[in-house]
């Protein structure tokens, strides 16, 4: 059977180009997915690629649009899948989330839970989640792998965030056992696949932040931890105009990722042009450090920079120019800076930029007690 998505049939040796219906109107016609199928040899994995579930976020598409070519086809091992446009009318609009949802549209992908008995006083799940939720059935039912781009704050690093493997733990010991070895095969295959890639690395965040701010449903995320499924998250620096640089080594970084897949022949490429921040040991994200005063910033730090516990982050001052609260900002943690978070100025309590800690929790563990019964 060959592989399709939507109107996309898989022609070996081909790109083929079509869409997939997404939903209906009220104004009449559709909301459709953009798709690319690019098949090389048909015996080999398939490798799904996605782009623009943000809207203000547009360095993926490009990625794609140089990754995708008649040479890659030729020398291609398997198929890769593509949807550049994951949201459409958040492009459109160069806005976050798109009209038809409110809220973080990476957070709609299913979270493996048993489904919950209708609500009539509660709204139904929207257009969007509901496409996303098809579109996951289609990635569980071909993707041997799947690599989702997004893109940070301005002049922020290119990096990865990488899933911790959560597994059940509410079984039998000898079921406990298995669950946990597989978890750990499929974490072990992630790093491979981060080395493979060779940009820095973020793990996600603790798992009761996980949880609670609802990354668990981000594509990634799912695909790990529903549909074990290796998948990465690539941060992609700047968001509205791509950074020529980072998007060379994006395109450099999956051809390497292909290699590793065994899906394309020769050596891994060099990835130059970028920062790739390694300080020797795992780092996680951390929001951190956060203000105590509403002020204006003046930032003491650059993306990329590696910071120890006490060292300045950001000058405080009030709108006349005289320091406030305690006057210089300092890192609670050894670290690096991800990226400045966006502006100058800024209320309490929020981060001044993005930071990456020592990670010293483990990327393998059991789903919080409960998980599958709430
Ligand atoms: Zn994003």
């Amino acid at each position: 059977m060959p592989i399709t998505l939507g109107n996309t049939k898989a022609v070996p040796g081909r790109l083929s180009y079509g869409t997939f219906e997404l939903f209906g109107h009220p104004t009449g016609g559709t909301e459709q997915w953009p798709v690319i199928i690019a098949q090389g040899n048909p015996r080999g994995p398939t490798f799904w690629l996605t782009a623009g579930i943000h809207g203000n976020e547009h360095s993926g598409i490009q990625v794609l649009h140089l990754l995708l070519t008649r040479e890659l086809v030729r020398n291609l091992h398997g198929t890769i899948i593509c949807i550049p446009a994951l949201n459409p009318a958040a492009l459109r609009t160069m806005t976050r989330e798109g009209y038809y949802h409110h809220g973080d549209p990476n957070r709609l992908f299913p979270d493996g839970r048993p489904p919950k008995p209708v609500n009539p006083d509660v709204d139904p799940p929207s257009v969007l989640e509901l496409a996303y939720t098809r579109l996951f059935d289609e990635i569980r039912a071909t993707a041997d792998y799947w690599i989702d781009l997004h893109n940070t704050w301005t002049g922020s690093v290119s990096m990865i965030y990488r899933d911790r493997v959560y597994y059940r733990e509410d079984g039998t010991a000898a079921e406990n056992k298995a669950a946990r070895l597989e978890a750990e095969k499929l974490d072990a295959m992630l790093t491979r696949m981060c080395r493979a890639y060779g940009h820095s690395v973020i793990h996600e965040m603790s798992w009761e932040a996980f949880f609670d701010e609802r990354l668990h449903r981000s594509s990634s995320a799912a695909a790990v931890n529903v549909a074990r499924i290796p998948s990465l998250t690539m941060e992609l620096g700047t968001g509205h105009v791509p950074d020529p640089a980072i998007v060379h080594a994006c395109v450099a970084g999956i051809r390497n990722v292909l290699r590793w897949a065994g899906m394309l022949d020769g050596e891994a490429e060099p990835i130059t042009g970028i920062k790739v921040v390694d300080p020797g040991y795992p780092c996680r994200r951390r929001g951190t450090p956060r203000l105590s005063v509403p002020c204006v910033v003046r930032h003491l730090v650059e993306p990329g920079d590696r910071v120890n516990k006490g060292d300045p982050i950001a000058e405080l001052r009030d709108i006349w120019g005289r320091p406030v609260g305690e006057k210089v900002l300092r890192s609670e943690y050894e670290g690096w800076i991800m990226g400045l978070t966006h502006g100058i100025v800024r209320y309490a309590g929020v981060e001044v930029c993005g930071m990456a800690v020592r990670d010293d929790l483990p990327t393998v563990l059991p789903f919080p007690k409960g998980y599958f019964k709430s």
